[in-house]
């Protein structure tokens, strides 16, 4: 009998020592690369720069992250107490059709192209439960991903290396509002236009307008900006104060700085965490500066016939420091021709800048409009159109607030199959008619070359925040045909080369995720890059945190 139970337990100890090895086995080959779980279908954006070099410089993929268990999965079900309307997943757990639509969905951004897969998506409620999820990873080794709209065009939200999908969008509550400091107190999975319903019912507004209804947690990630950033600057000058959950044994939860508006103590912690892409720690709750929605606003637009002459009006406006101006903003003549397509308007389809003005009295507005028209007209601008009649404001904005939909109008093709790839360069304002005319040219002649042996082209409609030197080709292409985002992509390789030859960036607001990780190594110094992977390292030790982004790795 005695000897029954030994060989029981022999046999146990051996199948147990069999399983351990074999799970050895494949950490190790996802360590050196070798049937990877990474299960991307990005075409290539590698056809971009250092991209050998920075396989070499790999140091990151060394640490081995752990298979995701049903031991795992039933953690994180204990840690949300049991509710099973928040945990997803196709591996384990109940099996029907919404699960796989979740975790389909939860597993790609609007970037399109860049697609991961994940072993759960999870929707927490509390910063409690976000802290046990990430001690849990990072005890387990298991990789884990932030979300937050899934809105972002590089990839950066998308996991990357399965693990945990962590979506932000049900802590979306407005903390507190402090309306004698205009800030206000959230929790980062509330989105744009929910925050500013909240806000307006007040008289105040969040000044962040970008042109997605992205979550504030995205935002502060990506250090994203929008069409007011010319008047109260990007997510960075707009945050105050963050509450961070690290990606340490503990998940434990630090508060960034404190509400003071200026403060000179210790390292700027919260700045750290803006632009950071989810690397550094996840971020639960932030404090925002906000405003007084302005009582008076006036719209216009004017016309040129060149990129050149809008560019030359913007930089002289800036000179000129034309008060009370809140948006200016520039649409190509392809993309005034896709709003004309889509919405049967007769806009004149030739390069048109787009102003806002805002302040409390008319009077001073059209003061400030008069002198943007007469600058304009200095530039060749002509059919300067400008009210104050809220109605009227919206025709005005018409073909710049629609643009982007529209955009996709410009390519034929099967329902679902037309999609948009956007870039993202942003250059001294002193280079934009430079680097917006020369690319323009480019992809035009490289439409006209297509066109006559009969292949496919690429319309460029382009939507600028020229004022910042910020601007996006939003070109449209059949996802069927591969070739058309390898066209785009090797076309947007060259862009960015020409922006940051020409002192600029690869990416303005949009962030590196996976999309720009080679534009980052020429961007920056390899001491620099050095320098962010050694914050990255110290902060996330075991390597958790939104693998295989921003940094050229793990490939
Ligand atoms: C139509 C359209 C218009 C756009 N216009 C603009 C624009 O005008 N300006 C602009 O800047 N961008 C714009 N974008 C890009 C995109 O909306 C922004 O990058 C936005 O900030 C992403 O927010 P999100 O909530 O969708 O983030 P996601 O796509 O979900 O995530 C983006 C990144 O942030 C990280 N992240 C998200 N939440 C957290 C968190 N709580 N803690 C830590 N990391 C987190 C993710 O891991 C990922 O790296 C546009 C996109 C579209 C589709």
């Amino acid at each position: 009998m005695i000897g029954k139970a030994l060989i029981v337990v022999l046999l146990a100890v051996v199948v147990y020592q069999t399983l351990q090895i074999q799970e050895y086995k494949q950490q190790l080959d996802k360590s050196v690369g070798i049937n990877s779980s990474r299960n991307t279908e990005q075409v290539s954006s590698k056809t971009i720069i250092h991209d050998e070099k920075s396989k070499a410089e790999n140091t990151d993929s060394t640490i081995p992250y752990s298979t995701f268990t049903a031991k795992h999965y039933d953690s994180i079900l204990n840690i949300l107490g049991g509710d099973q309307s928040r945990l997803f997943s196709t591996k384990f757990g109940p099996k029907d059709d919404n699960q796989t639509l979740t975790v389909e969905k939860y597993t790609i951004d609007a970037s399109h192209f860049h697609r991961g897969k994940a072993d759960v998506v999870v929707f927490p409620t509390s910063n409690e439960e976000v802290s046990k999820i990430m001690a849990l990873c990072v005890n387990e080794r298991i990789p884990i991903v932030a979300q937050g709209t899934l809105t972002g065009l590089e990839g950066g939200a998308v996991p990357y290396e399965g693990g945990v999908a962590l979506n932000l969008r049900l802590m979306r509550s407005v903390i507190r509002i402090y309306e004698e400091d205009l800030q206000v107190q959230v929790q980062v999975g509330i989105k744009k236009s929910e925050l500013n319903e909240y806000l307006e019912k007040q008289g105040l507004m969040f000044a962040v307008d970008p042109g997605s209804d992205s979550s504030i947690g995205g935002q502060l990630s990506t250090g994203a900006s929008g069409t007011l950033s010319i008047a109260h600057g990007t997510i960075r000058e707009n945050v105050i104060q963050l509450k961070v959950v690290l990606p340490d044994e503990q998940g434990t939860i630090i508060t960034t700085k404190s509400r003071a508006l200026k403060s000179s103590t210790g390292f700027d912690l919260t700045h750290l965490f803006v632009g950071s892409e989810g690397l550094l720690g996840i971020i639960v709750e932030a404090t925002l500066k906000i405003i007084a929605k302005p009582s008076k606003v006036l719209a216009s637009r004017v016309i040129f016939n060149t990129i050149s002459e809008a560019a030359k009006t913007v930089i002289e406006i800036k000179s000129r420091g034309v008060s009370q101006m809140a948006r200016c903003e520039l649409i190509n003549k392809y993309g005034i021709m896709a709003v004309n397509k889509l919405f049967n308007r007769t806009y004149e389809t030739k390069p048109t800048l787009f102003f806002e003005f805002h302040g409390s009295d008319e009077a001073s507005l059209k003061v400030s409009s008069t002198i943007v028209q007469e600058i304009a007209q200095k530039h060749n601008g002509y059919g300067y159109l400008a009210t104050t009649d809220e109605n009227e404001q919206k025709e005005v904005w018409h073909a710049r607030r629609n643009v982007y939909y529209a955009a996709f109008r410009l390519k034929e093709g099967k329902k679902g199959d037309v999609k948009l790839y956007v870039t993202d360069v942003c250059v001294p304002i002193s280079k934009l008619a430079q680097i917006i005319e020369v690319s323009e040219k480019e992809i035009v002649e490289f439409n006209e070359k297509q066109a006559n042996a009969g292949n496919f082209t690429l319309p460029p409609a382009i939507v600028g925040h020229v004022a910042d030197g910020n601007f996006h080709f939003m070109i449209p292409y059949l996802d069927s045909n591969k070739q058309e985002l390898e066209a785009i992509l090797k076309f947007n390789d060259e862009l960015v080369q020409r922006a940051i030859q020409l002192e600029g960036t690869c990416s303005g607001e949009h962030g590196v995720g996976i999309g720009k990780q080679g534009g980052l190594s020429i961007e920056h110094s390899p001491e620099a890059v050095e320098l962010m992977r050694t914050i990255k390292k110290a902060i996330d030790k075991n390597q958790v945190l939104n693998r295989g982004k921003v940094f050229p790795c793990c490939d």
